[in-house]
């Protein structure tokens, strides 16, 4: 089922939950392991992180350097289809620009629409680590936008190969990303709100925020996407803070602010065990205000940490 049939027929808010694919060498009972206990919930749909490749330095035994492409996890496409075997729950594959041909896109999308992975959250991705800029691959998409008409072109049975004949249309959902805080390379948020209505505009059927960790920024988001003329669903994306270590990571990788209130009882805290119960009772508070204001989907990022998920799921629900 299509995530934006989920939401439309749903009665009150619903759950969700990411994950990320196992690093390389690991195999896949880690994520069994990661989303079991979490599948209790009945989440209406599980997203699966998808990963570029980072180029490394790898030393040789006569000295010198070979620069060599590593992809630290891959699978998403495999995963999501074991995630829809196992649990028969539906699974939402990201897609991203970087790091991929337009004809490497096609033939991921080929093998989820065959596995019936029918919903896709499209994103640009990131500059690899060392590089301060995002260049798309000769040959690949500049911004998310082009990768969804790429995928909305495949859903009217246009390919890539003009002259294909009797080319079957695809079904796919597609999702975009939100940015309550705006996106870090964008001059204001309004500039943002254009190119995210132009998203949907192109065939967006919703929205999935970057974390946020003060709700009135999802609120405030939400109306000035309505003021911008944008209606689609926007689903709020939730991330538990466990460790004192993040209050400098989470912004510095994802441009948000934490809120002084939720930063100083962190800074209190003296082990990572007392920041989890800080963390957990600051996530419990957002679902729950969240969850009143009757949002369409509550999306964790479950990274790490399931077992602070399930307490405030199971508080929430
Ligand atoms: C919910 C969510 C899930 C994510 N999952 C992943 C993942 O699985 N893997 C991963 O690598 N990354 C993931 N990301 C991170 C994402 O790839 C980065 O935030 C990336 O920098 C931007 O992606 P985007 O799809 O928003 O890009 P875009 O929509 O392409 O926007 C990128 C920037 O370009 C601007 N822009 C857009 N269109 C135009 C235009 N036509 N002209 C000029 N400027 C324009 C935007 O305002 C923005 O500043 C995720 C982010 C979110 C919010």
């Amino acid at each position: 089922m299509k995530v934006i049939d989920h939401i439309r027929q749903a009665k009150s808010t619903l759950v969700s939950f990411e994950v990320l694919p196992p690093l390389k060498g690991k195999g896949i009972n880690a994520l069994w392991e990661h989303l079991d206990p979490l599948m209790v919930f009945n989440p209406s749909f599980i997203n699966v992180t998808y990963h570029r490749s980072e180029s490394m330095f790898k030393r040789k035994p006569d000295g010198t350097f070979e620069k060599v492409e590593v992809r630290k996890r891959p699978g998403t496409v495999g995963i999501c289809a074991a995630i829809m075997n196992r649990y028969k729950v539906d699974a939402v594959a990201h897609l991203i620009c970087g790091g991929f041909s337009k004809q490497e896109t096609e033939d991921a999308l080929i093998d989820l629409n065959f596995l019936g992975v029918d919903n896709v959250l499209v994103l640009r991705g990131d500059a690899p680590k060392n590089e301060s800029f995002f260049e798309p691959e000769p040959g690949g998409h500049k911004y998310a936008i082009e990768l969804l008409q790429q995928i909305t072109n495949m859903n009217n049975a246009i390919y890539l190969e003009e002259d294909l004949k009797s080319a079957v249309k695809t079904n796919f959902c597609i999702g975009a990303a939100g940015y309550p805080e705006k996106h870090f390379e964008c001059p204001n948020l309004q500039t943002d709100l254009l190119f995210l209505k132009d998203k949907i505009d192109a065939g967006a059927d919703y929205t999935v925020t970057q974390m946020f960790f003060d709700n009135k920024k999802y609120f405030d988001y939400v109306k000035a996407c309505r003021d911008a003329g944008i209606e689609a669903p926007i689903v709020p994306g939730l991330k538990p803070i466990t460790s004192k270590k993040q209050l400098t990571v989470i912004p510095r990788t994802f441009h948000v602010d934490i809120p002084e209130a939720l930063s100083s009882e962190i800074l209190k805290c003296k082990t990572d065990k007392d920041v989890e119960v800080v963390g957990t009772e600051w996530l419990l508070h957002q679902s729950k205000e969240l969850k009143a204001a009757n949002v369409p989907v509550l999306h964790y990022y479950t990274l790490g940490k399931p077992n602070v998920i399930v307490d405030v799921v199971k508080e929430v629900f």
